[in-house]
């Protein structure tokens, strides 16, 4: 049989007798196959239609009939225990009858050396192979459980220096990364045959103490001596080490209940032991049939102890112990039948491989110190200064700073490489100079295209007008003119906020500043209420959100988990990247867009100026007016005033009319340009967060080939590759920027300028979803 071969190894062991029954048990010489023949019961001629099977055939792995101890073991034990040091699980059962020969087949004669049975064999080998094995250091465990009527026993209970656990006190429990295992039963380190065999004669005789003195039947328990292997490789510094367990279970007699006729404490051993044995074989057939997912392993302790010894990972071996007489051939059938179910489970051995994280992590630093040194020697040999392995102060950062600064104005000719975190500072410090120039080109390039005057020009023109209407006598006409009065500020004060923010969008990032979402908010909260004829398009204008510094933070749900500052300022590093890169079309789209709106918005204010100064000189005809009837109403006598001045009113309002209609025409031009903006936004931050989410689970080793890759270009002193389609490389770079909270870029000037937009007049349609 080869070893680990994926199926349950089952025997039939024969109990030697005089009195072999060879008409009944017929074992073919082909030493695999035990037929039963079954005589017809001439006793019971009621049933001539019934055709009574008379034999059956079971073919398995090995019929052991007048086989030494010796071969026993070795046809059937060794592989497992070979298997169990190399690192898989392994169990050896044996079942049958009561008197079949299980416990002679498991320990053996404790009289006589040569008998001694696959326990004794077993614990010689591991540790011969412990001793052969010079290359591996083992720890052997060992523990000895009985279960008699579903109680779990610890046969090594009275070694234990401890007061003896209560049988209570002991579970079957289950452990991610441990497997099944019995909490409370004691584990005994071993480090000789010897030690070990004391164990097992200990347990033995507790088995013979308890037998007596509770009067329980030792063949009515079962019994399952457990040798726990840990191995580490000598050879191999790493951090993997090797476990297993081997599992020697001598199970209850399998006699059926109404055969033996029990009665009393006796009935009940043999209720325990059948509903356990009953649940035992419902495991069987349920692991043997491939199309159940479920197992009942937790029906009872004896399955439940087992339950990742039986298949699963684990080399399982059952010895089927029989009778040779024709008088128990009902229970040779029985367990006969049992082992040939035991055989259709199909198991699938793995080594049980493990981490240990405090020697992996001990390692790691012994290769980090080594690599250091390595360094460190290389840089004496060429006469080059040592590398500082700190994370660099904000004085050196500072001053990174500078010299890019100067290197870019051309004041500093080079800059020196001193260290992998210098390169990286220096990169970042590159891309946000370039980042911002390109900004600012964009900036200028749609102002051109859309005549727009500068920024800084708008701060200068009156955005509020006030209207105060109380002394008008043309209350309710003028009083429905009104444009809005509910969203009015100073607009300087505002304007000056917006612009000091918009300059320095990263350094108030930086310093923790409120948000722009914050900073929107606390402005209308400190708005003064005035009665002003003011656009809410200027408004929010004025509040427009600064899309290349706010929208990766809009897109958090809620505005309800801000970033952390550092976190923040990386996932905004990534949105300036996307927009260059994977999402330059749709950020494109979304500035033609906005710059659209800008316009729309500044015709509105010049439309809303005109409107106001209309309403002022209704205003003031009005007051004229007024004024002219209180003088004349004075002098005693009421006088209508001048018709001038009432056709000059009417004029007006006229004039007022058809400019506030082109002006609701401009507004709702202005609504569609921002809906397009607002949807452009929406559909840019959601693609950008499915690739932010894509790319961000990466796994490690990509991330770090990623970065040395980096930084071979960068040790190399040039720019990487430029090339237009480096998304995977943008990718790549920045989910470990990400991940390591570094601001490190090296990005190509092409794909700055591909951000640029093409500046058409034409509201640009928003492309499909992909
Ligand atoms: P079980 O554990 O199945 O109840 P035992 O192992 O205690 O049965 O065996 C009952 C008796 O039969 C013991 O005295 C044992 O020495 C003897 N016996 C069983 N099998 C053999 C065998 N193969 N060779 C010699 N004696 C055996
Ligand atoms: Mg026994």
């Amino acid at each position: 049989m080869k070893a680990h071969s994926g199926e349950v190894g089952v025997f039939v062991r024969i109990r030697p007798t005089a009195n072999f029954s060879q008409d009944i048990i017929e074992c073919l010489p082909d030493g695999q196959t035990v037929n039963i023949h079954h005589k017809k019961d001439t006793r019971k001629p009621l049933c001539p239609r019934k055709i009574q099977r008379s034999s059956w055939s079971f073919r398995l792995e090995g019929v052991l009939q007048d086989v030494s101890q010796e071969e026993v073991y070795t046809r059937v034990c060794r592989r497992v225990v070979l298997g169990a040091l190399d690192g898989y699980n392994g169990t050896v059962l044996c079942f049958g009858q009561t008197g079949a020969g299980k416990t002679y087949t498991m320990t053996g004669s404790t009289e006589s050396y040569k008998q001694r049975g696959v326990i004794p064999r077993a614990i010689q080998e591991v540790f011969q192979e412990v001793q052969k094995r010079t290359e591996h250091t083992f720890s052997v465990y060992l523990s000895y459980l009985e279960i008699y009527n579903e109680t779990l026993v610890d046969l090594l209970a009275s070694l234990q220096s401890s007061a003896l656990p209560s049988p209570r006190s002991m579970v079957v429990s289950e452990e991610p990364g441990r497997g099944v295992f019995i909490r409370g039963l004691s584990l005994h380190p071993v480090h000789s045959e010897e030690e070990a065999l004391n164990l097992l004669f200990e347990g033995e005789m507790n088995r013979v103490i308890g037998s007596h003195a509770l009067n329980r039947n030792s063949s009515r328990s079962h019994c399952i001596f457990t040798l726990h292997l840990e191995s580490r490789s000598r050879t191999l510094s790493d951090a993997k080490y090797v476990t297993s367990k081997l599992n020697l279970v001598d199970l209850a007699g399998s006699e059926r209940l109404g055969k033996t006729g029990s009665e009393g404490q006796m009935f009940k051993e043999a209720m325990y032991i059948n509903k356990s044995l009953s649940f035992l074989e419902q495991a069987i057939l349920a692991l043997a049939d491939r199309r159940r997912d479920h197992v009942p392993f937790r029906q009872t302790k004896l399955t439940h102890a087992l339950k990742d010894s039986l298949g699963g990972n684990c080399n399982t071996v059952l010895v089927a112990n029989i009778y040779g007489e024709a008088s128990q051939k009902e229970e040779t059938l029985s367990t006969l039948r049992f082992a040939s179910r035991m055989k259709c489970i199909r198991t699938n051995p793995a080594v049980n491989e493990h981490m240990d994280p405090a020697a992996q992590i001990k390692k790691l630093k012994k290769d980090v110190q080594m690599l250091k040194e390595e360094l460190s020697f290389g840089n004496t040999l060429v006469n080059r200064p040592s590398v500082p392995y700190d994370p660099l102060s904000q004085a050196q950062l500072a001053e990174i700073d500078s010299q890019v600064q100067r290197y870019l104005e051309g004041s500093l000719k080079e800059i020196s490489i001193i260290s992998v975190s210098q390169v990286r500072a220096l990169f970042a410090k590159f891309k946000l100079a370039v980042h911002r120039g390109q900004e600012k080109k964009v900036n200028a390039r749609l102002r051109q295209t859309y005549n727009l005057g500068e920024e800084d020009q708008r701060a200068d023109t009156p955005a509020v007008k006030e209207w105060d209407t109380r002394g008008s006598t043309e209350e309710d006409e003028a009083g429905s003119f009104e444009v809005s009065h509910k969203n009015t500020q100073h607009p300087s004060s505002t304007r000056a906020k917006t612009k000091k923010s918009k300059d320095k969008p990263s350094q108030s990032k930086r310093q923790g500043e409120e948000s722009p979402l914050s900073k929107k908010r606390s402005d209308s909260a400190s708005k003064p209420k005035l009665n002003s004829v003011q656009s809410p398009e200027r408004e929010q204008e004025l509040q427009e959100p600064d899309t290349e510094s706010q929208e990766p933070q809009e897109s958090q749900p809620n505005g309800k988990e801000p970033f952390h500052p550092d976190s923040t300022l990386t996932k905004a590093e990534a949105f300036d990247d996307f927009k260059m890169g994977r999402g330059s079309k749709l950020n494109r789209i979304l500035q033609e867009n906005k710059a659209v709106l800008l316009e729309r918005r500044s015709l509105h204010r010049q439309l809303t100026d005109e409107v106001n100064a209309v309403k002022r000189e209704i205003d003031c005809t009005a007051a004229t007016m007024q004024q002219y009837r209180e003088t004349r109403g004075g002098q005693g006598r009421y006088s209508e005033p001048d018709d001038t001045l009432l056709n000059q009113l009417r004029e007006l309002k006229a004039l007022y009319r058809q400019r506030y209609e082109v002006l609701n025409d401009i507004k709702a031009e202005i609504n569609y340009c921002q809906h397009l903006v607002d949807q452009c936004r929406v559909r840019l931050l959601s693609e950008f967060e499915k690739w932010y989410k894509k790319y961000s689970l990466v796994p490690e080793e990509d991330l770090e080939t990623s970065m040395d890759n980096t930084l071979d270009q960068c040790d190399d002193n040039q720019l990487p590759p430029e090339s237009s389609s480096s998304e995977s490389f943008h990718n790549a770079r920045y989910r470990m920027l990400r991940r390591r909270n570094t601001r490190s870029l090296c990005v190509t000037p092409e794909q700055r300028s591909s951000s640029s937009g093409s500046g058409q007049r034409t509201l640009p349609q928003i492309p499909p979803v992909s």
